[in-house]
This record gives structure tokens, C-alpha cells and sequence, in this order.
């Protein structure tokens, strides 16, 4: 055994024996140059370690299962993000992946969740790769030394990328499988390297436990808080700009992208941040550029030929290339990772139809509407030859980890509404003066300025108007922002097309929302968008 742990901590006691060698809680400097000496990954320019994860370059959601027993069966959400799994097979197929350790290298990290100490989860993972060590070591908290010569896991992630399943016998979909047992309080992950599945094998667990066990909200959100104290979340679907957006110079970093809402305190679960790397400069999002450093993991991105420069631009490997550094990377975090109460919530949509206002301000009942919605509209991979945007909705702006009925989020989101004073703004960071394809993407620094002045007060007295069909109040002018992107009709040349589009778009909320429908009170149905007969 290399490295610290505590006296009675053992692999044993997980049933994974004769391994060729174990890790325990090694530096990220160690972890780095053990990925480097066994050819797992190289050092980029800036001393950060570069990896490929494999076949699987994002999570793989139809494979992520919860084991169906006495502890879940009434009270998970079954159904097409919550796979059930055969509590038989759990057991047989752990053993086969403690099995596969043997004769191996393997790594061990002591780390927690939850910034909050009221809340805090011990989680001892253990990977078969040094790097996705590193990465729970830079996204989950650290133990000083101290804590982890006496630290006492509660909860266990294994992780094997290199072990792939039998779906026949294992009971798994195919050879990758992410599946939560909360009776064992383990996590076990095969079959794929993505390390995003160990980040979001806990915030899964975490939507689990907080709200059902401990009436704390746990959100999709990142957070930051400013130089007076008040504190700003910004829940988003993938790619609508939680992690970009969060990171401010002017703003102490919470956290980029999970966290929890206690009586009186914002915290973040982790201890760092997951930024997606595609385009990235150092002009647009300094913080993150300069956080790709020694002890940073990147993963799936390309060098610039003959050298160890990343080409953030090329997305070859993926369009999904990320960097996973600790949150005291970017120079103004605060830690513990904690915040009051929010003054300001920001839901973040990239609305790729042009349709939405660049920032709108939402009514309580609107709030709700859009929380549950959770829209958002991803624009496909221009490699397969297609144009067209796709609309997701996402409930609480997070489905795919959401283990309880929606319903159950956006309760507890109401009534921190009611009990506390609270703005909440629908943020477009999509498409502007036309849809995709015609329009285009609004400028970060726009979207920037917005934020800020609705944070700084600046649109608490500026005169609004209200967007037709959606009934959204938007800002008629915004310090350093051009007046004429606030009204999205108004910047599409083809007024019919703005109007048809809104319209669909409408459609498509109404439809969407009818699942949900009769869970909602009469202030929420009354927030839905108003579609037109005809336009
Ligand atoms: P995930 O949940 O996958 O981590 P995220 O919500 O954190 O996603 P970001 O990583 O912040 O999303 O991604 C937003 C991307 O969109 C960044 O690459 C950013 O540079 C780009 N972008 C372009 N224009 C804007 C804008 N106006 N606002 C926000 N982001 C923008
Ligand atoms: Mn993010």
C-alpha cells in the first residue's frame, strides 16, 4: 500500500483482494505522473494532464440504474430516466468487478460531498484508472490529512472503466452500467470512463437524500455571491452557461453546477468544477482558461499539431471536451463553498428559435411554470448533416438526475419563493434576431452585462414590456446593452416568422406541460404561454 489512509481502512472489507498494488489518497501531482508513466494521458503546455475516457465521451443515460428494493420501490420515480435494476443481480455482478481488480493497480480516494457541514456525505471511491481518481479528487471536497487518518466512508462509488458486463447475465442494458444502491450505498460504475458518471452518480444520490430525508432542495444550479453578501444561482440545462456565467471576477465562485437550499444556506456538493472546453479562449472566459493547469484533468481534446497546446477548437473526440479542476483554481472562490439565501435566480435557457427575450423578469407563477418546464434547445451536431434545433424540456432544468417526481422540487422551490423575497429571471443565452441558422448566438458579454445590472438593481426601476403569446416582462433598456436586442421580435426581420415561431414554440410548453398539469395550482397553469389561433 502507497500513500495515506486510515489504520482500519481496507479494500478488503469491499471484497476486492490480491490487487497488485493500492493508492491510497495520492496527491494530484503523484496521480499525474502515474497516468503519464502508464501512457494513460499526457501533460498539455500548462502542466494539466490530458486523457482520452474512452468509447463513452458523455454520460450514457439509458445505462444508469437504481436497484429495486424495500428502499425505492415506492418512492423513486420509476420510469425512462429511473431504470429499475434486479436486486438478485447486484451482488454477482459487484463480486464480478471486485473480481476484476484483482492483480491490478488501484486507486483509492477519501472525499465528500455536500459544502455544508450539517449535510456532509463521507464517499470513498475507488477507481481502476489514476485519472478518474484525480477527477473525483478536483470535483468532490477534500479531507485535510487529518480527517483522512480517521475518515469513515458512508457511501462507495467503484469505479471500472475497463470492465465491461454481460447484459445477458448481468442484468445490465449492455456492457456500461452506472446503477445506485442505496440499501449498500454504492455506487457502481463499469463500462465506461466518462468520468462525468462518478460526478453525477452523487448529485443523483444527493437529489435523493436531501429532499427526501432532510427537506433540503438540491438544484441543478451553479452559484456565486457578490461583494455585499447576496448570493445568485443560475439553474440550466447542459450548455446553457451555469459554469460559464457563474464564473465572475466581480463574484466570489460557490460552485458551477450542484447545490443545496437548507433554512438559511446556499451550499455547494462539490469541491470543483467541470467546464466544458469547446472554443474556449482566454479573452471570453479568462477564469476557466487559467484554470487548466498542473493538477487540472482535460479530457478529449487535441493538441495543436507538433506541439502540447490544446486546440480548444477542435472537437474531433467530441463536442463535449471538459476540464475538471478543484474550485480554487478560479481565484475567487469562496470556501467553504457556503451563501445566504438567494436575492436573485437566474433560469438559464438557450433557446436556439430566437424566441425568448435576452432576460425577462417572472411573476411567481411564472417561475414555477418555467421551473417545471424546464426548457432549453440544443443544437444538433452539424456533422450529421442537420440544421434543425431540438426542443428539450427538462423538469426543475435537471430530469435526467432527478430520482423523485418532479413534483416533489419544484413543492420545495414554491415555498422558499413564498418564504423569502427573491427575483427570478428567465436568462436566453441562445439565438437572437432569428433561429438558429439565421440569427445568432447573443454575445457572452451581453448576456454578462444583463445578469449584472438585474443583480446590481439597474432593472429594478427601467420601464418593461411585456413579450406576446409567453406574457414575459422584459426590460425596455439595460446599462451597456444595446435597447434594441431586449425585444426578440424586434430584432427578426421577418415579423410573421418571429410570430409563427412563438407560437410553436407555445405549443410546444402547453404540450409539454400537460404531464404536469394536474399537480399545478391555478397561479402556474395561469403562467403558461397563451397560444394564438391563428397569427
Ligand atoms: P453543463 O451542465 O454541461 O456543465 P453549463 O450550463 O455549465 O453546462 P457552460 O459550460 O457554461 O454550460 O457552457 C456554455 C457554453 O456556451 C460555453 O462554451 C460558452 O462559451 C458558450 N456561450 C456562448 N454564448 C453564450 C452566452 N451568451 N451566455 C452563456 N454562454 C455562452
Ligand atoms: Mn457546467
Amino acid at each position: 500500500m502507497k500513500g495515506l489512509k486510515s489504520k482500519d481502512a481496507s479494500l478488503a472489507s469491499l471484497g476486492i483482494k490480491n490487487t497488485k498494488e493500492e493508492y491510497w489518497n495520492l496527491s494530484p501531482e503523484e496521480l499525474t505522473n502515474i497516468a503519464v508513466e502508464k501512457k494513460q494521458g499526457v501533460l498539455t503546455d500548462t502542466g494539466a494532464l490530458a486523457v482520452d475516457t474512452g468509447e463513452f465521451t458523455g454520460r450514457a443515460p439509458k445505462d444508469k440504474f437504481f436497484v429495486y428494493d424495500n428502499a425505492t420501490k415506492d418512492t423513486i420515480w420509476w420510469g425512462d430516466v429511473n431504470f429499475k435494476f434486479d436486486e438478485a443481480k447486484f451482488q454477482p455482478l459487484y463480486d464480478k468487478v471486485a473480481k476484476y481488480f484483482e492483480g491490478k493497480e488501484v486507486f483509492i480516494r477519501d472525499s465528500y460531498a455536500c459544502a455544508d457541514p450539517k449535510y456532509r456525505l463521507n464517499i470513498r471511491v475507488v477507481t481502476e484508472y489514476a485519472w478518474s481518481n484525480l477527477f473525483a479528487n478536483n470535483l468532490f471536497l477534500r479531507p485535510s490529512k487529518q480527517e483522512i487518518e480517521t475518515f469513515r466512508p458512508e457511501w462507495h462509488i467503484i469505479c471500472a472503466p475497463g470492465f465491461k458486463a454481460d447484459a445477458k447475465t448481468d442484468g445490465t442494458r449492455q456492457h456500461n452500467f452506472a446503477i445506485l444502491n442505496l440499501t449498500k450505498k454504492i455506487i457502481l460504475i463499469g463500462g465506461t470512463g466518462y468520468t462525468g458518471e462518478i460526478k453525477k452518480g452523487i448529485f443523483t444520490l444527493l437529489n435523493y437524500i436531501l429532499p427526501h430525508e432532510k427537506g433540503v432542495l438540491s438544484m441543478h444550479c451553479s452559484a456565486n455571491i457578490g461583494k455585499k453578501g447576496d448570493t445568485a444561482i443560475f439553474f440550466g440545462l447542459s450548455g446553457t452557461g451555469k459554469t460559464t456565467l457563474s464564473a465572475d471576477p466581480d463574484r466570489g465562485l460557490i460552485g458551477d453546477d450542484e447545490h443545496g437550499w437548507a433554512d438559511k444556506t446556499i451550499f455547494n456538493f462539490e469541491g470543483g468544477c467541470y467546464a466544458k472546453c469547446v472554443n474556449l479562449t482566454e479573452e471570453k472566459e479568462p477564469q476557466i482558461f487559467r484554470a487548466i493547469k498542473a493538477g487540472a484533468l482535460v479530457e478529449n481534446t487535441r493538441f495543436f499539431p507538433g506541439t502540447k497546446k490544446v486546440n480548444y477548437d477542435d472537437i474531433s473526440v467530441t463536442e463535449n471536451t471538459r476540464v475538471a479542476y478543484p474550485i480554487n483554481f478560479i481565484e475567487n472562490a469562496v470556501e467553504p463553498s457556503v451563501g445566504g439565501i438567494p436575492k436573485n435566480i437566474f433560469f438559464l435557457t438557450c433557446d436556439a428559435f430566437g424566441v425568448l427575450p435576452p432576460v425577462s423578469k417572472l411573476t411567481p407563477g411564472q417561475a414555477m411554470y418555467h421551473f417545471i418546464s424546464g426548457y432549453t434547445a440544443k443544437v444538433a451536431g452539424t456533422e450529421m448533416g442537420i440544421t434543425e434545433p431540438t426542443l428539450t424540456f427538462s423538469a426543475c432544468f435537471g430530469k435526467a438526475f432527478l430520482p423523485l417526481h418532479p413534483t416533489k422540487y419544484a413543492e420545495l422551490l414554491g415555498k422558499k419563493l413564498k418564504e423569502n423575497k427573491v427575483n427570478v429571471w428567465l436568462v436566453n443565452t441562445g439565438w437572437s434576431g432569428g433561429a438558429y441558422g439565421v440569427g445568432s448566438r447573443i454575445r457572452l458579454s451581453y448576456t454578462r452585462a444583463l445578469i449584472t445590472a438585474a443583480m446590481n438593481g439597474e432593472l429594478d426601476n427601467v420601464s418593461y414590456e411585456t413579450l406576446p403569446v409567453f406574457g414575459l416582462q422584459f426590460p425596455a433598456s439595460c446599462p451597456g446593452v444595446p435597447a434594441e436586442i431586449l425585444n426578440p421580435r424586434a430584432t427578426w426581420k421577418d415579423k410573421n416568422a418571429y410570430d409563427e415561431k412563438a407560437n410553436s414554440l407555445a405549443k410546444s410548453f402547453v404540450k409539454n406541460f400537460e404531464q404536469y398539469a394536474s399537480a399545478a395550482s391555478d397561479e402556474i397553469l395561469r403562467a403558461a404561454p397563451k397560444v394564438a389561433e391563428k397569427v
